[in-house]
């Protein structure tokens, strides 16, 4: 159904040829050029990591590999694509969930890997300057010897590229405490689709000179141009960071808990999670936890972990502890049983269970995943919705959809539904998902993507969580960056 969608006309491009490697070759040494043509003839596998993404959902046609190691050599392949309108994706990690780094159509894959040096590191200001193929777990590493963090953190932080995180506007972990990175990256340093280099890579906090054009590429999904340097702000690390894991007796209750834990907690809460019981039995099965007592858990029908980041060990482990008693002792007690983590590894366990979801997920089947945004309300409503039309339809057990589950990010109102499709992916599944969760989503006026993007998955659902005056304007702002239509092509726009 995928291809079907996807197979829009690309006749207004060129593919790569053996006299358009013969000019890469003079911009980048052989180690940097992967291609099935000749003289290259890189083995299939070996173009494998580059073609097919992260799930094994989406196969790339791309028949070149880039790797350039600069800015001047993105800019100088850029023009030559542009001269040639050879259409470009510009990839990361290859860890995006939307088929956004992926090749439709034998364009070139410009992959950003071998660009990863940090260019400079304030510890004053905590301001860091990077390349943008940097690995966001290399970034924290970096700066942690001078006591900062990243002001994100997702499950794919040992594969994804900073330059990634910034294409897609990745939300993640710490988003509820550290904001989105429409706030905390200062500058980008941007290859335009016709070659142009955009410097706009400062580290001002303030600057009020007219219009902010890094924006626009943060979350363009590399449809404006090609991302190579980035600066942005970094948070001091938090002297005292705990978490506790709560089992609740139904959804009903996680409402109410949460406006507790944020009266209660104020300033030190940094992350507020939900898993439900599907998942959190999932994780179980695949050696994650237990994080808590079986019998105390028994019929839990959810989970939330939250996560404090404070200046003061007792002061944040006093509130915790004052939390945890008024939940077990109140007259109708909102959580069921629950644990605090007493030591880093107990920490790492309880985190391990939350952030080991997706990788679960994986192991399951062929995931249908759908991040979404919807009013809080409404998190266990939508799963339990797409739940019953399963049944309804007959594509609930081992022979089609296996499990359907759903964890989220309760402070961002993002719901990660994921439907795993044991025996692989079926057009039969696709049709009765979709349009049916879109719709579901746009009755509660959410959004289709909370914060994967679009890609190539999701441009026929643009519509449900964007007007029809807002994708024309996009749709302009597209024809000015890139009136060739080169780069990223079929990605985000319909
Ligand atoms: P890629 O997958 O390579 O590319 C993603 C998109 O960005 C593509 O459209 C590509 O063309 C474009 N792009 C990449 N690099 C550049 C560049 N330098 N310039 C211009 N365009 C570029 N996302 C969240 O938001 N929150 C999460 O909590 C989260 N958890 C995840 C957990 C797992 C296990 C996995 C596998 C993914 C998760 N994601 C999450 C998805 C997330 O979008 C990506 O992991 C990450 O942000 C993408 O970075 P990447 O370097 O892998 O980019």
């Amino acid at each position: 159904v995928w291809s079907a969608r996807v197979s829009r006309s690309f006749s207004h491009l060129n593919t790569v040829t053996e006299q358009d490697l013969a000019y890469f070759s003079k911009v980048l040494p052989p180690s940097n050029i992967l291609s099935t043509l000749p003289p290259t003839c890189t083995p299939h596998d070996d173009m494998t990591p580059y073609n097919v993404d992260w799930m094994g959902k989406y196969h790339g046609k791309a028949n070149t590999v880039l790797r350039p190691r600069t800015t001047h050599e993105v800019s100088e392949i850029v023009k030559y694509c542009a001269s040639r309108r050879i259409g470009i994706v510009p990839q990361g990690g290859n860890t995006g969930l939307v088929g956004g780094s992926i090749s439709l159509h034998k364009e070139v894959v410009l992959n950003l890997g071998a660009m990863s040096n940090v260019r400079s590191f304030d510890p004053v200001s905590g301001i860091l300057v990077a390349d943008a193929g940097c690995i966001l777990q290399s970034l924290s590493d970096h700066i942690a010897p001078d006591n900062h963090i990243m002001p994100l953190d997702l499950g794919a932080k040992g594969s994804c590229q900073i330059g990634g995180n910034i294409s897609t506007n990745a939300g993640g972990l710490r988003l509820l405490r550290y904001g989105s990175l429409h706030g905390s990256v200062l500058g980008l340093e941007v290859v335009l689709p016709d070659g142009t280099i955009l410097d706009q890579l400062s580290t001002l906090r303030k600057d009020n000179t007219g219009y902010d054009l890094k924006q626009l590429f943060i979350g363009a999904e590399g449809t404006l141009g090609i991302v190579t340097g980035v600066s942005i702000l970094t948070p001091p690390a938090p002297q005292a960071t705990n978490n506790v894991f709560l089992a609740l007796p139904h959804f009903d209750n996680v409402l109410p808990l949460y406006q507790t834990v944020k009266r209660q907690l104020g300033e030190i809460m940094s992350a507020f999670e939900y898993i439900d019981r599907t998942a959190y039995d999932m994780a179980l099965s695949h050696g994650l936890g237990p994080v808590l007592d079986a019998k105390e858990v028994g019929d839990a029908r959810c989970f939330v972990l939250i996560e404090t980041s404070g200046s003061n060990e007792d002061h944040d482990m006093e509130k915790l502890n004052v939390l945890l008693e008024s939940l077990m002792t109140a007259d109708e007690p909102l959580i069921l049983t629950g644990t605090l983590s007493q030591s880093p590894g107990q920490f790492e366990s309880l985190w391990a269970v939350r952030e080991g979801l997706p990788e679960c997920v994986q192991k399951e089947g062929k995931p249908y995943k759908y991040d979404v945004s919807v009013p809080l309300a409404d998190f266990q409503k939508v799963v339990d919705s797409v739940l019953g039309r399963m049944i309804s339809m007959g594509l609930h057990g081992d022979h089609a959809v296996s499990k359907v589950v759903g964890f989220g990010h309760i402070g961002d109102g993002n719901l990660h539904l994921n439907v795993i499709a044991k025996r692989g992916y079926s057009p039969e599944i696709e049709a009765a998902l979709e349009p049916f969760i879109y719709e579901l989503v746009a009755s509660r006026r959410g959004s289709v993507s909370a914060e994967h993007g679009i890609g190539s998955m999701k441009t026929h659902a643009l519509h449900y969580s964007k007007d029809s005056v807002s994708i024309e304007w996009m749709r302009k702002i597209k024809q000015v960056f890139d009136p060739l239509n080169i780069m990223n092509p079929g990605k985000v726009l319909p």
